[in-house]
């Protein structure tokens, strides 16, 4: 099942490749020779399996360095300087002879995105859900596509599902993983966001083939077998993997369970992550009755939320990943983005399923921004009259899936912004495509003109995990043909084919 399997064996004429002279270049190498091995290469990483010892530094040459960083801010033809995974620095021409160079004279440098809401193992069942309301996605999705899962499908959902994200730019996800059907599935899960070579934080929730138990006020709590995931498989040898828990929350289980759940997520150390407020209001003001807000916890769509629950999810430092498309589309109600900024919360965005939506963090976070500005503008409209400015600025926007994203995961010390000390997330958008082309102001590209075919080149923990709009991931490219069968398969044991042909 796991590349890390298979691939042991090649890793050492893999590093004596890479001693060879391979190393700037490694992944490349790697991913575009038909005679490589499956391996860590085949992940985009071009090291050994830790994670270290091949590009160790790169530097990224001439670019127009949008930070995010309030001290840093927008910088033209200035260089970010790649040492050992981080950011070293970012300044005019600097010198380094030792370095891979990546020319970024045509691009806009972007802190990789942070796609705070994902299920990423639905990859395998793309595009089945654009009609479907809420009910009927909690019906079809979790009441029997999800019970379909076999580990193989849960592993090649994730590895795809993650390997899209990064080919658009975004390199960090909160994934939440809702078919923990068995352990199995849950390491194959795990597995296939390792050999994607994406950071992510993994939020174990529970198993995807008994709905009735698990969904409807369940008064079952958390599987035990988030122990032994916490102590046995993360954080992630390459520290690109953690852990969190997916809580059903007060809108899915009892109190009891609630006031479980949390407390073992906490006894871990661990973030929890819920959905909350689609359905009815009133699970915010649920939690603090029990005493049980706090900073850890991330709360997910909110629609019907009242301004009093924003407000308590703001004074706890709680977090809300808005995911507005899917949001709209199914009947949460409206995106509560400006509801989480007014009440203090934490604001940031998601994706939530490419069973439904596109993956990219471009729609997502545009999608965001404008339908917030139409609420905002339209107590005015009504009123007969003119707006005098919009809401929310496109930098702010920006913000929301990079740096807001990072902090609604409690990693804004690591990621989230261009800063020298934080880890190398990195994406570059071209500025002279068609689309983008010219760039009057890099942040208005970024967030209103750029999309998944401008993303050029992308870098996690520094390693280069795509270059001039190819993948570095081998693994994904032979496995596809078996993402198509598995999707199909689920599809057909879920009895949504008929003739071979998806019918809903
Ligand atoms: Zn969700």
């Amino acid at each position: 099942m796991t590349e890390n399997a298979d691939a042991t064996g090649t890793d050492v004429s893999r590093r004596r490749v890479l001693q060879a002279g391979g190393t700037a270049l490694a992944g490349l190498t790697f991913a575009s020779s038909a005679s490589a091995h499956e391996s860590d290469a085949e992940r985009g990483r071009g090291a050994d399996a830790s994670g270290r010892g091949a590009v160790d530094r790169t530097l990224i040459e001439d670019g127009i360095v949008v930070s995010v960083d309030p001290d840093i801010g927008v910088q033209y033809g200035a260089d970010v300087l790649v040492e050992d995974g981080r950011i070293s620095r970012i300044e005019a021409d600097i010198e380094d002879a030792d370095a891979d160079v990546i020319d970024a004279s045509d691009a806009v440098v972007l802190p990789g995105f942070v796609n705070t809401h994902l299920h990423t193992w639905q990859a395998g069942v793309r595009g089945v859900a654009g009609n479907w309301t809420f009910l009927e996605y909690l019906e079809t999705m979790l009441g029997e596509i999800s019970a379909q899962y076999e580990p193989r499908d849960a592993y090649l959902g994730n590895l795809f599902g993650a390997v899209e994200q990064l080919n658009a730019g975004t390199t960090t996800v909160l994934d939440w993983f809702h078919i923990a059907n068995t352990p199995r599935h849950t390491d194959a899960a795990i597995d296939g966001l390792a050999d994607a070579g994406i950071r992510a934080l993994f939020a174990h929730g529970p198993p995807g083939d008994d709905s009735a138990t698990w969904w409807e006020d369940s008064g079952v709590t958390h599987p035990d077998d988030i122990r032994r995931l916490h102590e046995e498989r993360f954080p992630s040898e390459d520290g690109l993997l953690s852990l969190a828990m997916g809580i059903r929350g007060p809108d899915y289980s009892t109190d009891e369970v609630v006031t479980d759940d949390i407390e073992l997520a906490r006894e871990l150390g661990i973030p929890a992550s819920m959905h909350i407020g689609s359905l009815g209001g009133g699970g915010v003001e649920k939690l603090h009755e029990l005493g049980l807000l706090g900073d850890d916890l991330n709360y997910v769509h909110g629609n019907r939320l009242s301004a009093e629950e924003f407000a308590l999810i703001g004074d706890s430092g709680g977090s809300l990943s808005t995911t507005p498309e899917v949001e709209m589309q199914m009947g949460m109600g409206m995106p509560a983005l400006g509801d989480a900024i007014d009440g203090g919360a934490i604001p940031s965005v998601g994706v939530d399923i490419v069973s439904n939506v596109s993956g990219d963090m471009f729609t997502q976070n545009r999608m965001a921004l404008q339908v917030q500005r139409a609420l905002d503008n339209q107590p005015t409209v009504e009123r007969g009259e003119q707006i005098q400015s919009v809401s929310l600025s496109a930098h702010r926007a920006l913000e929301l899936m990079t740096i807001e994203g990072a902090r609604a995961l409690g990693m804004e010390s690591e990621i989230g912004s261009l800063t020298p000390g934080k880890r190398a997330d990195i994406t570059l958008i071209r500025a002279d495509d068609i689309g983008t082309a010219p760039v009057h102001d890099p942040v208005q590209t970024a967030v209103f003109q750029a999309g998944v075919a401008n993303v050029d080149t992308v870098l996690v923990d520094g390693r280069v995990v795509k270059r001039d709009g190819d993948l570095y991931n081998a693994t994904a490219k032979r496995r596809r043909e078996q993402l198509v069968r598995s999707g199909e398969r689920v599809l057909r044991e879920s009895g949504l084919l008929e003739d071979g042909r998806f019918q809903r």
